[in-house]
Formats: C-alpha cells, sequence, structure tokens
C-alpha cells in the first residue's frame, strides 16, 4: 500500500467519466449515485488519485455491473491560457476582452500596461 506522488506527472491529471453498458454517465447528487444521459452532471474523477479502474472492478464483481471510465478530453475540463498557454481550471481564467489569461498574466498584462509608453503618435 505505498503511494508515492514523488513522479508526478508534468500533465494535468487524467480525467474520466464512468459510464455504463446503456451509455449513460454516473452522477451524483445529494441523494446519493445515479446514471444520466446528461454528460453535464456527471461526475468527473481522477482516474489514478480515485483508483477508478480498482473501484469499477470490484463494482464488477461485487454487482456483475460493467462500468466504463471514459476519460474526459482536456479541453473539457481546462482552459487554455492564451498568454503561457498552460492549463487551467475556468475559473482561474480572466476574460480581458479578447484573451483568457490566467492570473499571473493577467498580473503581468496590468503591470505592463501601466508602465508602458504611451501610444505612440504614429497615425497619420
Ligand atoms: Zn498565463
Amino acid at each position: 500500500m505505498l503511494e508515492s506522488s514523488d513522479n508526478l506527472n508534468e500533465l494535468p491529471e487524467l480525467k474520466v467519466m464512468v459510464r455504463n453498458s446503456q451509455g449513460k454517465y454516473l452522477a451524483q447528487d445529494p441523494n446519493g449515485l445515479f446514471f444520466t444521459e446528461d454528460r453535464k452532471s456527471a461526475v468527473v474523477l481522477r482516474y489514478q488519485a480515485d483508483r477508478v479502474q480498482e473501484q469499477l472492478e470490484t463494482i464488477r464483481l461485487t454487482y456483475g455491473v460493467a462500468l466504463v471510465a471514459d476519460p474526459v478530453p482536456l479541453e473539457e475540463i481546462y482552459e487554455k491560457c492564451d498568454q503561457c498557454h498552460d492549463w487551467f481550471m475556468p475559473y482561474m481564467l480572466f476574460f480581458d476582452g479578447t484573451r483568457f489569461l490566467c492570473a499571473d498574466c493577467r498580473t503581468r498584462k496590468l503591470f505592463r500596461k501601466g508602465t508602458a509608453p504611451g501610444p505612440t503618435r504614429s497615425l497619420r
């Protein structure tokens, strides 16, 4: 039962949704777990941290229910910062009118703006 976080992947961790044989998604509300066709309410699990494969195997052996882990594309979970091109959770990004920026890039941009030389008079 040794768990090591030393070999952390550079990439964001693989996220999965769990689907049943009818293709419905595993979802959760205060009453518990259920299956739904609504992809947006599906539970998103971390494939490794949540031991998804192990849990699905347990469910299959215990209940005879075959469930599948369906990888969620990065773009569905994360948004890319248009400046540094790192991936962030959507709520961590700011839209400045033209681009999505992470907090760092946004701060840098504001700073640059404040210290940048004024508009050049190259208009004719
Ligand atoms: Zn950025």
